[in-house]
């Protein structure tokens, strides 16, 4: 394959830049990044927001003790790429890729033994490295995704959190069970909609917000349930249920929807975490003793089985696409920000090919 050396030095791209310690984000100019040998240089398409960059944003706690500025946000995009160094074998110009947004470093245990989702020195792309909320994005090859069947764009944006809705879907097998999951934002929607393309019998999703309710409505839940208002007790009943939940997803983070759903699962009952809580959490112990109950910490997805699952199951009739709500060009990135951390909103997508889209577009 031939070499193609990327832009020169002297060329610059626009970014969403964390310039100092301290809230707030610019969009400005930096370097062009230069891809290394084994590295890949992609011209981002579209990105997706996460929970983590709203933290970034606002520099709360975590962000203060995890990351050195300047630093260029975002790890959830899709892209072309234009450019590959020498060692690259996979990927050439021109293809369509998503980026894995763990770096991992190849050489402990876990990643010698391939399972490189257990690396112990996981680095986070727009976390610990320069990331993708930018007009240019360099990754090393092994954590592109190319994709070799037609994808939707805004879908291919997302598919970082997509992998987390899945790794955690099907962190146990759901044909047939009866699945709670808590916390319907979007990764707990995705994971709803995994959940039900997987063969579950009855999926029900809890939250406290009416929009996420709705739209978990939308994507076609058993129940979606306001737990303020309606114990989970009552929907088993409401569904004929009579031994409690065989799957758990916990998507909140929230030390009563952790509690809630111990008290809600049967007997051998197996519950999949990717909420991540900010404290704490006592639970009820001897209960989860003696219903012989698992519980499974997820994190990222797996490198790249989580990957193949993602694109067979698009393949195969899955859509996640009422999961985005919004989208933005890339000079709008404030109010994208903001439709992010109101909570009325699915997953926010920013376009960084158009500086303004005419208004943001909520499905409705
Ligand atoms: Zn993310
Ligand atoms: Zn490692």
């Amino acid at each position: 394959m031939d070499f193609t050396p990327g832009p020169a030095d002297s060329e610059s791209v626009k970014a969403l830049v964390k310039t100092a310690a301290g809230p707030g984000l610019e969009l400005t100019e930096v370097p062009a990044p230069r891809p290394g040998d084994r590295d890949v240089l992609i011209k981002v398409l579209r990105t997706g927001i996460c929970g983590t960059d709203l933290h970034i944003a606002s520099w709360d706690d975590w962000a203060a003790g995890t990351v050195r500025p300047p630093l260029v946000l975002g790890h959830e995009f899709v892209g072309e790429v234009v450019a590959v160094g020498p060692a690259v074998t996979r990927a050439e110009p021109g293809d369509l890729v998503s980026g894995e947004g763990h770096l991992v470093c190849g050489s402990c245990r876990n990643c010698m033994a391939g399972r490189r989702h257990l690396c112990v020195r996981t680095l986070g792309l727009g976390v610990h490295t320069d990331g993708a909320f930018a007009e240019m994005v360099v990754l090393p090859e092994s954590n592109v995704w190319v994709h070799r069947q037609p994808v939707d764009l805004d879908v291919a944006a997302i598919f970082d959190p997509f992998g987390n809705a899945v790794h955690t879907a099907l962190a146990f097998p759901v044909l047939g069970e009866d699945v709670l999951i808590t916390g319907a934002g979007p990764i707990g929607l995705m994971a709803a909609a995994v959940a039900r393309h997987a063969g579950a019998r009855h999926v029900v999703i809890t939250d406290v917000s009416d929009y996420r309710l709705e739209l978990a409505r939308k994507i076609g839940v058993s129940l979606a349930l306001d737990v303020r208002a309606v114990p989970i007790g009552r929907a088993q009943r409401e569904l004929d249920m009579k031994e409690g939940f065989d799957i758990g997803l916990e998507m909140s983070g929230r030390p009563e929807a952790l509690r809630d759903m111990i008290a809600n699962m049967t007997h051998g009952g197996r519950i999949a975490v990717l909420g991540l809580p900010t404290e704490d959490i006592p639970i009820d112990m001897a209960r989860v003793v003696t219903h012989m109950l698992t519980i499974k910490g997820i994190y990222g997805r797996e490198m790249y089985e989580t990957w193949y699952a993602m694109s067979v199951m698009l393949q195969s009739g899955l859509d996640i696409s009422p999961v985005i709500t919004n989208r933005f060009g890339f000079e709008q990135h404030a109010e994208a920000f903001a439709a992010a951390r109101s909570g009325r909103c699915g997953k926010v997508v920013i376009d960084w090919t158009r500086p303004t889209l005419p208004a943001d577009q909520p499905t409705s």
